[in-house]
This record gives structure tokens, sequence and C-alpha cells, in this order.
């Protein structure tokens, strides 16, 4: 496999696969530009180089072709305030815009092409679009984690057609270092903080990460699913019926295992899922009927953050309760907290999948953590041990 670090770039057209899916406003304003601050280090890389650079993206949804709310030219001007450079943009990512503008590149030069999911071949993976991408450079990056776990054509096709010429970005690599030195290298003990609305969601992580861990910390919605597998009475609180069964056998596959489970002893509950709600602290087995558990409580709070700085290795997803509000923030906050306590210790800790994102940030905590993936979808189908297409197609 090539290696951006010891690839020679002179001279050469890299064809780079981002994530530019940034979220615009009315006025086509990137509100937040983090994903189009992540790929600046390998965009540099090639052109420090000597090489020209290829940027490929999706923006949004469109549904049927072209649309200027979609368009990447929304995207040019701060790319290139970033850069440093002017930014050449093509109208098309294939055809004869393209094909004439990536012939044109000079050395230290960097093209953007258009929305790629203004063809409907990109998310159908087609063959021949896939061939007319590759076309256009020497060298095939793959920088765009967030769509690795998808077999679309500038993902995953394109890099057939450079069966020896392709590579990770720095944000493919470090998301991958960060997720492999969680599930294939972690020091003990290893404690997984799985939070979040839904077991549904999480069940095959659980299950994939159960023959790694040490401890797994339940919160967020799912608790109460547990719970009342367990014949807790657990008031209005959200719970899947056809998931009690899962939540049962997940438990029994810890005990044979030895991993320790924790399921919240006390939660704080509301009457109504509204910041305003009444509240009211009690055990999670005991939630009167007319209120529903919104976060876990002080107790389970303490439990959680003494197992969490005993750890050397540390994954969490998902919330430990409704966090936008601010009357059910405290439990995750609390385990933030104590995620940066034991990294400050020496634990190595990875926070992913949206909401916990969205949360270390809310906490001003992200970099007290050691890696904040930026993977949403691609994370959690990495994490259940499914090889992403992505990945594989550069690593075959
Ligand atoms: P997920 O996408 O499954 O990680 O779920 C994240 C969402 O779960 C967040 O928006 C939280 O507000 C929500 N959540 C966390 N705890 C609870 C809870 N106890 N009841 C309902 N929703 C919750």
């Amino acid at each position: 496999m090539k290696n951006i670090d010891t690839y020679t770039f002179s001279g050469k057209k890299a064809l780079i696969r981002v994530d530019f899916n940034v979220p615009l406003n009315a006025e086509h304003i990137i509100t937040d530009d983090t994903r189009i601050r992540a790929a600046i280090p390998t965009i540099k890389k090639v052109l420090s180089g000597g090489g020209s650079v290829i940027l490929m993206s999706h923006l949004g949804r469109p549904k049927d072709g072209p649309a200027n709310k979609y368009s990447l030219k929304h995207i040019v001007a701060h790319l290139g305030q970033l850069l440093n450079t002017s930014v050449k943009f093509a109208e098309d990512c294939i055809g004869e815009k393209a094909t004439s503008a990536a012939a044109g590149l000079l050395p230290g030069e960097v093209l953007l092409l258009e929305n790629l999911r203004f063809h409907k071949q990109e998310e159908a993976g087609t063959e021949e679009f896939a061939k007319q991408l590759a076309s256009l450079g020497d060298v095939y990056i793959n920088d765009a984690f967030g769509t690795a776990h998808r077999a679309h054509a500038s993902t995953t096709i394109v890099a057939h057609f450079f069966p020896e010429e392709k590579m990770f970005g720095y944000v493919m690599s470090g998301e991958l270092n960060s997720i492999d030195k969680v599930l294939k290298n972690a020091e003990r003990p290893f404690t997984a903080i799985m939070g979040g609305a839904k077991v549904s969601g999480k069940i095959s992580i659980i299950t994939n990460l159960m023959d790694k861990v040490d401890n797994i910390i339940i919160g967020g919605g799912m608790s109460y699913t547990f719970a009342k597998a367990l014949g807790g009475k657990v008031g209005s609180s959200l719970v899947e019926d056809d998931r009690i069964q899962t939540a049962l056998e997940i438990l029994k596959t810890a005990k044979e295992k030895g991993v320790n489970i924790y399921i919240p002893n006390d939660s704080v509950c509301g009457d109504k899922f509204d910041n305003a709600a009444n509240k009211l602290t009690c055990l999670t087995n005991e939630i009167p009927d007319g209120y529903m558990g919104l976060d876990i409580g002080p107790e389970a709070e303490k439990e959680y953050a003494s197992v969490i700085e005993n750890s050397k290795t540390i994954l969490w997803n998902g919330p430990m309760g409704v966090f936008e509000m601010s009357s059910f923030e405290s439990g995750t906050k609390a385990v933030a907290l104590a995620v940066a306590a034991a990294t400050a210790k020496g634990a190595y800790s990875l926070v992913g999948g949206g909401d916990s994102v969205a949360a270390v940030n809310q906490f001003n905590l992200a970099d007290k953590v050691s890696y904040v993936s930026t993977g949403g979808g691609a994370l959690l189908e990495y994490m259940e041990g499914i090889e992403l297409p992505g990945v594989k197609a550069i690593r075959a």
C-alpha cells in the first residue's frame, strides 16, 4: 500500500475524494467548515510535493441532477482562503468541462469538481462513471472517512482504476489508526460507553465489543429497555419492547464473557419531554407513572466516573441523557469530564458518533480527549466489525 508521507507527488495530478458535505445557510454561506479544514493537510502535502490537486466531493442530497443549492461552487472562495491560493472550479465532475480543466492544471494548482451526486451514477457506483473520474488524475487519494461505508463510484469503484497508485489521506489514516488502536490494540481496562436514544441501533456494536472490552457503560434512552428487561418499573421512559429479549441476551453474554455491564442505578426523570418539565430523581427501576427517565442520576454519575477514570482505553458513543436540554445534561457532562480526566492520566479515548461529538463540543472538552471521530455512520459500521468498502478498496 502506498503512503501519502513517502509518495513522490512531483508532476502528478492527485484525484482526492474529500468530504466537503458542509452545512450552508439560505445565502449559501458555510456555517461549519470543520470538514473543509480537516482536508487541508492532505491537499497541502500534495501541493508542497510538487503535485496538483483535483478535489471531488458530494454536498447534500440532490434528488434530480444539478441544483444551485447543492453546488460546490459555494465552497470555492472559502477553500481558497484556507489554502491561501486560488481554487479553480469545474462545473461538472465528468465530461469536457472536467477533462479540460484537469488537463490544464499546473503543479501547485487546485481544481474543485462540481457535486458528484449531480449524477445518479455516483451513488449507484457505476463503473463507467468511476472510469471517467479516474481519467482525470494520476493517483487517487481517499480522504473522506464519512462516506467510506458506501460503495459509491468516487469512494470505492474509482480505486479499481488505480491498482497501484492509491492511498489514504490524513483524515482517513487518522480515523483508521484511532479506531484500530481501540479495537485491535486496546490497553486494559477497556471501557465502552454506549448511550443515545435506542438499543436497536447499537446492538451490533455492543455484540462486536463484547470480546474486547472489560466494561460496558449503558446510558441514554436505551437504559430503560435494559431496566424493563430486568423487571424494573420505568414509567413512560423510552422503551423498545421488541428489544427486551435482545437486552437480556446482551446481559447474559456479558456475564458469560466476564464483561461488567453498568445500567444507571438512578435517573433524573421529567413529567414530559421538555426542558421545563417537573423533575424527579429516583431509582431507574422505580420510575413512577407519568415520568420518563431523561438522564442518568447522581449515583450513576459517580459510579460511571469512577469506572471511566480507572480505564486505560475508552470508547464513547452516545449521550447519557437528553443533553440538548440543560435540565438533563448533567450525566453527559459528568461522563465527558471523566473521559477528559482519564485522558489526562494517560488513557486513550476515542469519542465518535454524531451526538457524543456534539456533547464534547458543548462542554468544550474536544481537545481534552485523544481523538474525536468525524465518522458518524462510517465509524458505527467499523465498530460493528464491518470492513468498509472505501477502506477495503485502498487496502486491496
Ligand atoms: P443516538 O442518535 O441514538 O445516539 O441518540 C442521540 C439522542 O438520544 C440525543 O438527541 C438525545 O437527546 C437522545 N436521548 C438521550 N437520552 C435519552 C432518553 N433518556 N430519552 C430519550 N432520548 C434520549
